[in-house]
């Protein structure tokens, strides 16, 4: 069943024409009359509602004022002409100004007549001023409801300059309202929209673009809403449960002695009660006959290389192998080292590969994979690559994932005939509402506890004029035999002058700290490889009192006698990077130091992360107000996920809606797998068209 109405290309419509629509598609992506009716208003002005002039506080927001025109002028030459009207209510004066149609809108304006003035107020000049404003005569009858609440929508600057505002849109998209064939088919069933008691479909489109009463408005809210999370909800559970159907796993049943030598004789500390947990639900799942496909969360130095190499060893037991797969060189690197180290005289054949892997090293190992006399393969990218093959690969973990496109992850995944399980691991916490969304069809596992004798990080705040006390408490530390990193922050965009910066910084350092007393190194993720791993080791090895580095050292890097982390420019990283920059160090038993160096001028969001990071050793916390402040689009690994592409929900605002779409979609999934009862055609009829749809957008861009 197709809408030929919605599906009308919006060149069609009265107004538009091709020239408009050209930019329609351009702009905002709107192709056709459905497109346009799912513009949503991103604000809504009640036209009841007046500010006083002297109240105007913020700027870029559609505000109403009810005023007076006390004098009107035109300033300039005929060419760059403007016109500007002062007006007055009892608090104050302000300016209209219009710098087009300036003849037009002198002929129209009536000195001394009020007027009800709509617009965005801006600073000129230090005074208040509104460009371009839309004026109305007072009605002296009271509005009626239906026109009380004024929609406001997206509008770009060259759709403006063709006369689509905001005002032009909301006209358009009137006249589809209006228009005797607009239908709007509905999308839930009867039994879920009188269950929710939602709108239906039609009225909520109706009430979202034009209210009938703020009452209708939020009911139409809440019912747009709940769809689009729904069907995101649905997409997913249905994904799910077709893995859970299609990819038969490998059973593991067996716990043997691999896992009871290393558990009893080889472990040297107890594992936390989150691990056992999480160990616990990870061989359930390896030993229920489905595929797993589990996310693991824990903030960093919760331990989870251990549940890692725990769940390696159950494989092991079952005669599988397993690979280990790492972002970086230098981690890949350190899990091998940990790893072997702990598997010492437990006849494990553990391998490192790696994009700088000798040749004939890479094809000893190669043929090791394919005999089956290489149990667990540690390495980077190299690992999948098409060339390496295994005997029996039964388990891939994947360490810090958000790293990884989902194509890399697919491609892991087709090695074998059998789908190897695969465990995630990311110590990036995701916020909840997030990993609904984002990873809605993996299983989750969390650790949400730390080992025992860790002491929380002590975070400061420090300014340019402190750097003095800053230093003096690094030789402090020093002198008691800690160590220090110093990381200078290397972007992309400007990354010539970041490495200058770094480099200066190392120079200034080094005068600081001069030997013999003191030994300073530096990593960047411009050296090569070998230069890396021998500055690393040197710090490992304490041989080098002080790193400075850049990011490279974000990832994973676990130096326990480190204690004092400096991070310079510190406005300039995300929360999610200062946080795993701050969990390298206390990963010992000494106290450990964070210090956020920075100016005075900082914006105000970069005062907040800095200011959360001092409140806080949270991840889960920290990833809740990253994603408040930056929204979903900014966080890592959400580019692929489509939840930019929502319209209306907001996934942090709306989470009451989400967890409600979530467990009805996994109701019907569960009861109606393939949507197929009758009773949830519409449902799956949907997600049919919304799939076309979405293949029709990968053709056209
Ligand atoms: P992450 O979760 O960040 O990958 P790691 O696995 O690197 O954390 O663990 C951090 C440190 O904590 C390592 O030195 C590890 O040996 C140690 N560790 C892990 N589990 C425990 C435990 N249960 N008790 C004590 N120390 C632990
Ligand atoms: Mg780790």
């Amino acid at each position: 069943m197709t809408n030929s109405f919605l599906e009308t290309p919006v060149e069609y419509l009265k107004g538009v024409g091709p020239a408009r629509a050209e930019l329609l598609k351009k702009d905002l992506n709107i192709n056709t009359f459905g497109d346009l009716l799912t513009l949503f208003p991103f604000r809504y002005v009640d036209r009841s509602k007046f500010v006083r002039v002297a109240d105007i506080r913020e700027d870029g927001v559609y505000i109403q004022i009810k005023a007076k025109i006390v004098h009107i002028q035109t300033i300039g030459s005929a060419h760059h002409q403007r016109l500007v009207a002062t007006a007055r209510d009892e608090s104050g004066e302000i300016d209209l100004v219009w710098f087009q149609g300036t003849k037009w809108v002198l002929e129209m304006l009536t000195p001394q007549q009020e007027y009800v003035i709509f617009g965005k107020p801006a600073i000129f000049n230090g005074r208040w001023n509104i460009p371009h404003p839309e004026l109305e005569i007072p009605t002296t009858q009271p509005l009626p409801l239906s026109e009380i609440i004024r929609p406001i929508y997206a509008s770009t600057e060259k759709l403006k300059s063709k006369g689509l505002d905001f005002k032009g849109i909301g006209r358009l998209i009137k006249s589809l309202l209006l228009n005797e064939k607009f239908k709007m088919p509905e999308s839930l069933t009867p039994e879920i929209v009188s269950r929710l008691k939602l709108l239906n479909r039609q009225d909520a489109f109706v009430n979202i673009h034009f209210p009938q009463s703020p009452e209708l408005l939020a009911k139409a809210q809440t019912r747009l809403k709940f769809e689009e999370l729904f069907y995101i909800q649905l997409r997913l559970a249905r994904q799910r449960y077709g893995r859970l159907q299609k990819h038969e796993g490998h059973r593991f049943l067996k716990v043997g002695d691999y896992v009871n030598q290393f558990y009893h004789h080889h472990l040297t500390f107890n594992l936390t009660n989150a691990q056992k947990r999480v160990i616990k639900e990870i061989r359930a799942d390896m030993g229920s006959g489905n595929q797993m496909n589990r996310l693991l969360q824990g903030d960093v130095g919760s331990g989870k290389t251990l549940v890692a190499l725990m769940t390696m060893l159950i494989a092991l037991d079952n005669q599988f192998q397993s690979c280990l797969m790492a972002p970086t060189e230098i981690l890949a690197r350190q899990h091998f080292n940990t790893i072997t180290k702990m598997l010492t005289s437990l006849n494990v054949v553990v391998r490192l590969l790696t994009g700088s892997t000798k040749a004939a090293e890479r094809r000893e190992i190669q043929e090791g994979l394919l005999a089956g006399t290489v149990h667990i393969l540690i390495g980077t990218h190299a690992l999948i690559e098409d060339n390496v093959q295994f005997l029996h690969l039964g388990l891939v973990v994947i360490d810090e994932q958000h790293r990884f496109g989902v194509a890399q992850r697919a491609k892991l995944w087709e090695k074998n005939v059998v789908t190897p399980h695969i465990l995630v691991m990311t110590a990036t916490p995701i916020p909840r509402t997030l990993a609904m969304t984002l990873y809605g069809d993996l299983d989750t596992s969390v650790i949400d506890e730390m080992p025992p004798g860790r002491r929380s990080i002590m975070t400061k705040h420090a300014y340019e004029p402190d750097r003095g006390k800053v230093f003096r408490f690094i030789k402090e530390q020093i002198r008691e035999g800690r160590q220090i990193y110093i990381v200078y922050p290397l972007i992309q965009e400007s990354e010539t002058l970041d490495l200058k910066n770094l480099e200066d910084g190392y120079q200034s350092i080094i005068q600081e700290f001069p030997p013999p007393e003191f030994s300073v190194s530096m990593v960047h993720g411009k050296m090569k490889q070998k230069e890396k791993d021998a500055a690393m080791k040197k710090f490992l090895e304490k041989e080098n009192q002080i790193m400075v580095a850049t990011t490279v050292i974000e990832v994973g890097v676990d130096v326990p006698n480190a204690s004092v982390m400096v991070i310079e420019n510190a406005e300039r990283f995300g929360l999610s990077q200062l946080h795993q920059l701050r969990g390298r160090v206390g990963r010992g038993s000494d106290q450990s130091y964070c210090i956020l160096m920075s100016g005075y001028e900082l914006s105000a969001e970069a005062r907040k992360r800095i200011a959360t990071m001092v409140r806080t050793n949270d991840g889960f916390e920290i990833a809740e107000t990253d994603l408040q402040l930056r929204g979903p689009g900014d966080l890592q690994g959400t580019q692929q996920s489509g939840i930019m592409d929502l319209r209306i929900a907001d996934i942090v605002k709306d989470e009451k809606i989400l967890k409600y779409a979530r467990n009805l979609a996994s109701e019907i999934i569960g009861k109606d797998p393939d949507l197929s009862t009758g009773k949830n055609d519409i449902l799956a009829l949907h997600l049919l068209n919304m799939d076309r749809k979405h293949q029709n957008w990968g053709l056209i861009s």
